[in-house]
C-alpha cells in the first residue's frame, strides 16, 4: 500500500527529488533539514559579488535529469539554461603542455592519434564499449532495486563479467601507452570517490558521459539545479522544516512511526509519518538515529567499508582574468599512482593529492564574479579524515593543515597554469575541510562524496535502499544505491518510489 504521509530526513539532491516525486503521487511529505538551506553537499556560497558552487560542478548524464524533470511534469529546458562546454575541459600534466579535451568524436580521435599513433582508432573502440556499458547500466543496474535476479543474469551482463575482475587502471593501461591518455580515461575514478586501481573496469562507462555526451553547465551554476528541485517540490505541496535536526527515528515492532527533531534553540518536537526516507548519510542514519536492535548495519560492517575520498575545497576570488584556465581544469601529477596511494592507502593520512581539479565558472557565466574578476573553485582530494580539520567558509579561522593544503594548491595552479602572480591577485579566499563535511552534513568520517564505488560497493553489493529491520524505513542519496553524483541521486529517488510500489511513469 502506498503511504499517506512521509518524512524525509535531509534536503540534499536525493531528499528534494524524492519529496517532489512522492508529493506528486498524493503523499503528504515533510522534509526535515538540519541546515538553514536546502541542497546539502550541492551547496553554494556568495560573498562580495563572487558566488561559488561548493559541491557538484560537472553536469553529466543528462538523460537522468531529463527523465526526472519529465516525471515532475516539466522538462530540463523549462527548468535550466544549459550550455555545452567546448573544450569540455583542459588537462594540465606536470611539466608538460596542457591539452584541451574537445567536444566531438572526430576531434577527440584526432587528438588521441596526435599523441599516440593508433590511439585514434583505439579510442573509438573504447568509447563504443563505454557507450554499450553505459546503456546496460541504465537498463539493468541503475534504475532497479535488484528485486529480480533476471537483470543480473542477462546474456549481455554475463559477457561483461571480466570487467568486474579487472581494475579500470589495468583496463586502460592495456589499451593506451601514453600516460596523458591514460589519465584522461582513468580520472573518472575520482568522481566515483576512489582511485583507478580500486574501481572495476566496467566504470569505463564514465568516459561515455564526458567524452561522448559532452560536458554541460547550467547557467547560474548547480544552485539552479537545487532551486529547480526545491521549486518543483514546493509546487507539489511539500512542507520544509529547515534548521531542524532529526535526533531519532521513532520505531516500534510494527515499524517506523516518525521522527524526533530539535531546533537551533534545542527545543524538541516530533513528526509522525507512515514512512521515513533518510537522505542523511547511511552510516549516520543507522548508527546515530536508530536504537541498536533496529539497525540493519553495525559498527563492524562500517569498519570493513571503504568510505571513499574527502576533499579540501578552496574558493578564490581573483582580480583580473585568467585566460590560461578553461571552465573545467584537471591538474594531474606525473606519478599519480604513488600520489593517490600516499593519500588514500594510509588510513589517517594527512596528505593532499597533487592531482587536483580547478573550476572557473566565470569562463561561461557572467553572474558568478564581479566584472573583470574570476571565481575559482579548487578541489584537492584528501583522505576521509576529520583530523585534517575545517576551513574558514563557515567559521572565522581555518585549521593549519587545511590552510597549508590550500596555499600549496594556489601556488601549484600559479606554476602549472603559468599565472606567476596568482597568489597576489587573490582578493578573497575561503576554504572547506573534511571536518566541515562531517559537521554540516553528518558525512561519515568527513568524506566528501560517499562510499567508494569499489566492486564490493557497487550495484547490489552497495546495499539496498530499504531497511532490513524496520518496516517503512528507506534510504536515498549518494551513500546508498545506485551511488555518488547528482544524476545517481535523482535515480535513487525514483527507485524509492518503485520500492514503495508507486508509479513513476511520465
Ligand atoms: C566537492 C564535491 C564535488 C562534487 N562534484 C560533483 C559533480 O561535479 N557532479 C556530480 O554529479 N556530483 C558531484 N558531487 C556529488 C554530489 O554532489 C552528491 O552525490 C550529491 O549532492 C549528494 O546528494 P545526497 O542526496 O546524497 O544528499 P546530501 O547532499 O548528502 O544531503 C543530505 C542532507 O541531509 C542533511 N542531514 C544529515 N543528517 C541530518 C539529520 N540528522 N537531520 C536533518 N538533516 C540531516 C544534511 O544536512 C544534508 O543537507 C560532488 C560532491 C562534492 C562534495
Amino acid at each position: 500500500m502506498p503511504p499517506n504521509s512521509a518524512v524525509i530526513i535531509g534536503a540534499g539532491i536525493g531528499g528534494l527529488a524524492t519529496a517532489g516525486l512522492l508529493a506528486r503521487q498524493g503523499v503528504q511529505v515533510t522534509v526535515i533539514e538540519k541546515n538553514d538551506e536546502v541542497g546539502g553537499r550541492a551547496g553554494s556560497l556568495a560573498l562580495d559579488g563572487f558566488r561559488w558552487d561548493v559541491g557538484p560542478s560537472w553536469y553529466l548524464m543528462p538523460e537522468a535529469f531529463d527523465r526526472f524533470f519529465a516525471l515532475m511534469g516539466t522538462s530540463t529546458e523549462a527548468e535550466l539554461n544549459l550550455v555545452t562546454l567546448d573544450p569540455g575541459y583542459r588537462m594540465f600534466f606536470e611539466g608538460e603542455a596542457p591539452m584541451d579535451i574537445p567536444h566531438g568524436a572526430t576531434e577527440l580521435e584526432q587528438l588521441f592519434e596526435s599523441v599516440e599513433p593508433g590511439a585514434g582508432t583505439q579510442i573509438r573502440d573504447y568509447l563504443r564499449s563505454s557507450a554499450e556499458m553505459y546503456q546496460l547500466a541504465l537498463q539493468q543496474y541503475l534504475y532497479t532495486n535488484f528485486t529480480s535476479p533476471r537483470s543480473l543474469l542477462s546474456r549481455k551482463m554475463l559477457s561483461r563479467l571480466p570487467l568486474l575482475g579487472m581494475s579500470l587502471r589495468r583496463f586502460v593501461n592495456r589499451q593506451f601507452q601514453d600516460h596523458r591518455l591514460r589519465k584522461i580515461l582513468q580520472y573518472p575514478a575520482v568522481f566515483l570517490s576512489s582511485q583507478p586501481k580500486r574501481i572495476p573496469a566496467l566504470y569505463h562507462l564514465m568516459s561515455h558521459t564526458d567524452l561522448t555526451l559532452g560536458v554541460q553547465y547550467p547557467l547560474g551554476g548547480f544552485q539552479e539545479v537545487v532551486a529547480a528541485l526545491y521549486r518543483l517540490a514546493v509546487a507539489e505541496g511539500v512542507q520544509f522544516r529547515l534548521g531542524q535536526e532529526v535526533t531519532e527515528i521513532y520505531v516500534d515492532d510494527e515499524g517506523v512511526q516518525g521522527v524526533k527533531m530539535v531546533n537551533r534553540q534545542g527545543i524538541p518536537s516530533g513528526q509522525l509519518a507512515n514512512v521515513v526516507i533518510s537522505n542523511a548519510d547511511i552510516q549516520h542514519t543507522e548508527m546515530k538515529l536508530l536504537p541498536p536492535k533496529f539497525r540493519s548495519y553495525n559498527q563492524s560492517y562500517f569498519a570493513q567499508r571503504d568510505p571513499g575520498i574527502s576533499a579540501v575545497l578552496v574558493l578564490l576570488g581573483v582580480d583580473g582574468k585568467l585566460p590560461t584556465l578553461a571552465h573545467h581544469n584537471l591538474l594531474m601529477s606525473r606519478d599519480w599512482d604513488a600520489d593517490f596511494a600516499a593519500v588514500f592507502d594510509n588510513p589517517g593520512s594527512l596528505r593532499a593529492s597533487k592531482s587536483i581539479y580547478v573550476s572557473k565558472p566565470s569562463a561561461s557565466d557572467q553572474t558568478v564574479a564581479p566584472k573583470g574578476c574570476e571565481n575559482l573553485f579548487v578541489l584537492i582530494p584528501v583522505a576521509p579524515n576529520t583530523s585534517i580539520g575545517h576551513g574558514n567558509a563557515y567559521r572565522q579561522e581555518e585549521s593549519p593543515i587545511v590552510r597549508t593544503i590550500a596555499s600549496a594548491a594556489v601556488r601549484q595552479i600559479g606554476e602549472w597554469a603559468n599565472i606567476p602572480d596568482l597568489v597576489d591577485r587573490v582578493i578573497l579566499r575561503r576554504t572547506i575541510g573534511p571536518q566541515d563535511f562531517e559537521e554540516r552534513y553528518h558525512s561519515w568520517l568527513g568524506g566528501a562524496l560517499g562510499p567508494a564505488h569499489t566492486l564490493g560497493q557497487s550495484a547490489f553489493f552497495r546495499g539496498t535502499n530499504i531497511s532490513r529491520r524496520v518496516k517503512g524505513l528507506l534510504y536515498v542519496g549518494g551513500t546508498t544505491v545506485p551511488g555518488v553524483g547528482v544524476p545517481m541521486c535523482l535515480i535513487s529517488a525514483e527507485n524509492v518510489l518503485t520500492r514503495l510500489g508507486m508509479p513513476t511513469t511520465t
